[in-house]
């Protein structure tokens, strides 16, 4: 499987170069986008304009704002897209998803879904807006994406066996509010995941090569594409 970070960074984008949250995942004739921040689309469009399915982790708008003009896109081609996500009933879950180029299949934490042999299941994490984290497998190799989360008590079970896992925690430490500090890190490394790769970066506040400097840990870096 082969990751592809289209934008990394939260809540806003950085300058010239950055987008917020977006990760393609392909194998073989899978591919599946993780959150559809701004800046993506262009990015998404480069390489994979009709994935499989697109998953939503939570509502806020650096993970879901590329979705609208997306529905253009979909307009223009007369195409629909399938969205995994939870449900909703705010206005603006109502403004993104009640569209009729949007297939939209809702899922919880105890959701398990099959896409084209790739088995999909979700976990709860604990974040202002409601948000699930996704594993992704083929049996052979396994992704888990967090989406946005604080640390709550047991996370880093869910990165038990992982090949890779894409975490929220790229925070500077003493930072208060619904994501990880880097000094979650070695907890997060607990039950050994083969590889974690630090995301949803602030611009002002890059983690220091120091922040990052465990086994098997990095800061994601848009364009670049991860094989596992
Ligand atoms: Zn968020």
């Amino acid at each position: 499987m082969e990751l592809k970070v289209l934008g990394r960074h939260g809540p806003y984008a950085a300058p010239a170069v950055g987008a917020c949250s977006g990760y393609l995942v392909t194998d073989g004739d899978f591919s599946i986008l993780l959150d559809f921040g701004s800046g993506v689309l262009a990015r998404m469009m480069a390489d994979c304009p009709e994935p499989d399915a697109v998953f939503i982790s939570h509502l806020h708008f650096d993970h879901t704002s590329d979705l609208l003009p997306y529905r253009y896109y979909l307009d223009v081609c007369k195409k629909t897209a399938t969205v995994i996500t939870e449900k909703g009933s705010s206005a603006w879950y109502n403004t993104l998803f009640s569209h009729s180029r949007f297939t939209v299949v809702n899922v919880q934490e105890d959701t398990t879904l099959t896409v084209k042999g790739r088995r999909l299941s979700f976990f709860r994490c604990d974040h202002p807006s409601p948000n699930l984290g996704i594993r992704i497998t083929n049996g052979k190799s396994t992704l888990v994406y967090t989406g946005d989360t604080r640390y709550f008590e047991g996370l880093e079970k869910q990165f038990e066996g992982a090949d890779l896992v894409l975490c929220d925690c790229a925070q500077p430490v003493g930072f208060q509010g619904g994501h990880m500090t880097v000094d979650r890190i070695p907890t997060l490394l607990r039950y050994h995941p083969k590889k974690l790769l630090m995301t949803h970066v602030n611009p002002n506040e890059v983690p220091s090569a120091q922040d990052t400097a465990y086994p098997n840990v990095a800061l994601a870096e848009e364009g670049k594409i991860y094989s596992f």
